[in-house]
């Protein structure tokens, strides 16, 4: 769909909003109606789809029963192809996760739990969904350095922060959770089951060299923290 993509792999997954899955639903009954809504889709964003070169895109889509179903968690998925260069374009409704067989309030509810301390096997079992695919989630989601993710959105690195550890609960145990935001925005949460400068210089120390891996230069201006002495000797590390 993207042209960016067309330098690496064709990219022939399109994701389109079908507003709510009983539209959706309806819309698997009615071939036409569903091509139509496709394109009106593809047409209201201005995006192209990525045809084989050799293909103008003046082509049709169909829907042939051929490439009718993949079944991904007991949903429907439809594949069109163009008629003129025999394209195959997958199309994912928008509340599937992508490349994920897993709907995305699934996804969160066992996310959640996994931060709340159940095992993997448990949160799997409880959301109907294999340890194996919960743990390519976290693998997926739950490793992204905030820095990293926020950079990458064109925020600028903080001058100024606030430091401070959240307190928590895994299962019985007494957790913390290292906190730095900036105005609205949190910039690192870690989590350390100990009290402790050493646990909280090293969580602070996960923010500092992510942010100094984007921007060698980085030096926070100022970092206002609650006074307690962890906090206070963890967090010396990012001021100059
Ligand atoms: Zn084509």
């Amino acid at each position: 769909m993207a042209q960016a993509a067309k330098a690496t792999r064709q990219n022939r997954t399109i994701t389109v909003d079908f507003h709510d899955e009983a539209t959706y639903s309806q819309l698997l009954g009615d071939t036409k109606a569903f091509i139509e809504c496709v394109l009106a889709f593809l047409l209201s964003l201005g995006f192209q789809l990525t045809h084989q070169s050799t293909c103008d895109g003046g082509g049709s889509l169909t829907r042939h029963s051929h490439y009718a179903r993949v079944r991904l968690g007991g949903l429907t998925i439809w594949r069109v192809q163009c008629t003129r260069c025999k394209a195959v374009f997958t199309v994912l409704p928008h509340f599937v996760l992508r490349y994920r067989q897993m709907r995305p309030e699934a996804a969160r509810d066992a996310l959640l739990a996994t931060h709340g301390g159940l095992s993997l096997e448990m949160c799997a079992a409880i959301c109907h969904i294999s340890p194996m695919a919960l743990y390519r989630v976290i693998c997926a989601l739950g490793t992204q350095s905030l820095v990293a993710v926020l950079t990458r959105c064109a925020l600028p690195l903080p001058r100024y922060i606030l430091a401070d550890e959240k307190h928590s609960k895994c299962l019985t145990d007494k957790v913390y959770l290292p906190t730095i935001v900036s105005g609205r925005v949190m910039w690192h949460l870690g989590y350390s089951d100990a009290k402790s400068a050493v646990a909280f210089t090293e969580s602070y120390g996960a923010f500092q060299r992510a942010a100094l891996e984007y921007k060698p230069s980085y030096r926070v201006q100022g970092a206002l923290i609650d006074g307690f002495d962890s906090t206070t000797s963890a967090t010396s590390c990012l001021e100059t």
